[in-house]
């Protein structure tokens, strides 16, 4: 009896430490920066229970951070521990809701250090699972969404299958710009454009390294790929505008947020249509059975499964920039310390599973850096430029470098040599003519200034004081490029001029190179089949997207990825669908 009373008062101590704290019974507010600005929750305990959390209404961009606000609040309530893992591919999210959290957690008495010991995960057995489809996409970012709509469409049972716990990849991170010669907003804007010129600038730009038949099948068929979009649901703006590297006004802006638009339609259309997305899954190996390739080996956190193709698997695992040891087989000089645009997802472990397979891999040394990434993330969020022709660059000397319009590896290079790498983008307010003008990431110029992420200026003395250039370079700076717009003549050699700098208040933001995408991977042909190394389709295996190499050759055109994933992400997901 003696023995069984101590027992039950060890365990009565135990239970006693592991609630070593009582919370203020109530609801209170906690807030953070998340990816989009501010996140603020409103946390309601009792005594001893975490009872409900809310995040409030909040910028964050919508559907990239929604994996995040859903989940970190629902493992914090299950788990009643902080000590929860970020969601991948939302990490500055997930920190935001959960340092957000921590806060009203701790507002309301509870003990922050006990609450992040970690809650182990419970240790799962590995068993097998097996799926079967006609066509089985490998990767849910705009190039797999493309294909497994269009295989759909075609007539296939479809299967994608995505690594992440979210859809949408690099291409929902990007700014949202389509490039395509467009008979209707061009000429409502007074631009003439040709589908020629758009071949010219995408081969010519590339340094004529790109497969000129691929090149020609993106840019012809990139207008009837844009109005396939909009036939999903996408809207685009009216007006077409040049992106970052586009050499050319015809980069379409989407209505909705970043890349979202294009994702959400495909992603609208599998629920309504039958196609099984599998998140959180990832492709492995392929299988192939005499010659063709005819199935997936995949695995999710539990099991390892086998995704069985009767006609086709389709690769669009997108690029390999985020993965530092690799790309620096290709391009020793991209050590980590060079930020990359790059979700997590972007490891290039489609191209390294197709190279196992006899895909031959060309263009792999060409990796596109851009000009504009955030000093700390590397991310192109904060971009405070909205069209090419309404911006400059300055070093921190104050002085213009570049053609602000030219490729992204000339800006890039030249911006490589300046002091500390390290640039200033300039525009004035007739860009942003309240605080509340939003860039091309979804976020209003009055964040970012109270993000510590752009800044505001009455004058350009004070802008230049603010940003640390000598005030008199900045002010002549800005005075020669005011009589370049009226000449439209510049010594850099810049053609592309929109606004003159002379609306108060002014705006700067700081850039860096950042590693973006990677133009090189499996090679196809114009039916998006992947060729192996003697030269011959692989049977059973269609690829599309940033895992692809051979279109772009050198040097991406700003814009040309959306239409490339798209273009070919259709042609892949047709001819997979029509497979015997
Ligand atoms: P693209 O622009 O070519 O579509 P993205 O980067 O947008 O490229 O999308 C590629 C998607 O593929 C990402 O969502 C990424 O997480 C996913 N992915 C990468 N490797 C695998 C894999 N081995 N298995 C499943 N999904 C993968």
């Amino acid at each position: 009896m003696g023995k069984i009373r101590s027992i039950l008062l060890v365990v009565f101590m135990m239970i006693l430490s592991a609630f070593s704290f009582s919370y203020e019974p109530g609801s209170y507010k906690g807030e953070a920066a998340g990816y989009g600005g501010k996140v603020e929750v409103e946390v309601t305990v009792s005594k001893d229970r975490i009872e409900d959390i809310k995040v409030l209404p909040n910028k964050e961009t919508p559907f990239i951070s929604s994996v995040a606000i859903e989940r970190i609040p629902a493992m914090v309530l299950e788990k009643q521990s902080l000590g929860v893992d970020t969601v991948a591919g939302a990490t500055v999210s997930s920190r935001g809701v959960l340092t957000a959290i921590t806060n009203a957690v701790k507002a309301a008495g509870g003990d922050v250090r006990e609450l992040r010991k970690r809650v182990p995960a419970p240790e799962i057995k590995k068993g097998n699972r097996e799926y079967i489809a006609d066509v089985v996409v490998i990767g849910g970012g705009g190039a797999g969404l493309a294909a497994a709509t269009s295989a759909k469409q075609n007539g296939a049972s479809v299967i994608l299958i995505e690594k992440m716990p979210r859809l949408g990849g690099n291409t929902v991170l990007a700014g949202g710009a389509y490039n395509a010669v467009d008979p209707k907003r061009q000429k409502a804007q007074g631009i003439e454009d040709s589908v020629d010129l758009h071949y010219q600038h995408t081969y010519e730009g590339g340094d004529k390294k790109g497969n000129p038949k691929l090149v020609r099948i993106l840019v012809e068929n990139a207008y009837p790929a844009l109005e396939w979009l909009e036939s999903l649901g996408v809207t685009f703006k009216d007006e077409v505008f040049t992106v970052l590297g586009a050499l050319y006004p015809r980069s379409h802006k989407p209505t909705t947020p970043v890349g979202t638009g294009m994702i959400i339609a495909h992603k609208d259309f599998a629920e309504q249509n039958g196609i099984m997305i599998f998140y959180e899954t990832e492709a492995k190996d392929f299988i192939v059975k005499d010659g063709k390739v005819a199935g997936v080996e995949a695995e999710d956190a539990k099991n390892k499964i086998v995704f069985n193709a009767k006609k086709a698997v389709i690769l669009a695992t997108g690029g390999f920039a985020g993965d530092v040891e690799y790309r620096q087989q290709f391009n020793s000089n991209l050590t980590e310390n060079i930020l990359t645009t790059n979700h997590p997802g972007g490891d290039g472990s489609g191209v390294k599973m197709a190279e196992k397979i006899g895909a031959k891999l060309i263009g792999m040394e060409d990796i596109q850096l851009l000009p504009m990434g955030d000093p700390v993330t590397g991310s192109l969020s904060g971009n405070i430029e909205t069209t090419v022709e309404d911006r400059i660059f300055v070093n921190k000397d104050g002085r213009r470098f570049v053609a602000e319009d030219e490729r992204r590896d000339v800006m890039t290079n030249a911006l490589f040599k300046q002091k500390d790498a390290y640039m200033w983008v300039i525009v004035d307010s007739k860009v942003y003519p309240t605080l509340e003008t939003k860039n091309n990431f979804n976020e209003p110029i009055g964040d970012l200034i109270k993000a510590g992420r752009a800044v505001k200026a009455d004058t350009l003395d004070e802008l230049a004081e603010k940003i640390g250039v000598p005030a008199d370079t900045l002010k002549k700076t800005i005075a020669d490029y005011n009589k370049c717009v009226d000449a439209k003549k510049d010594p850099f050699g810049r053609k592309l001029f929109g606004i003159k700098f002379d609306k108060a208040p002014y705006y700067a933001g700081p850039r860096i190179p950042t590693v973006h995408h990677t133009m090189g991977g499996v090679e196809i042909n114009e039916k998006a089949q992947v060729i192996n190394t003697k030269g011959n389709p692989i049977p059973g295996l269609y690829a599309a997207g940033e895992v692809t190499g051979g279109i772009h050759g050198t040097n991406r055109l700003g814009g040309n990825a959306l239409t490339d994933i798209t273009v070919f992400g259709r042609i892949a997901g047709e001819n997979a669908a029509k497979e015997k």
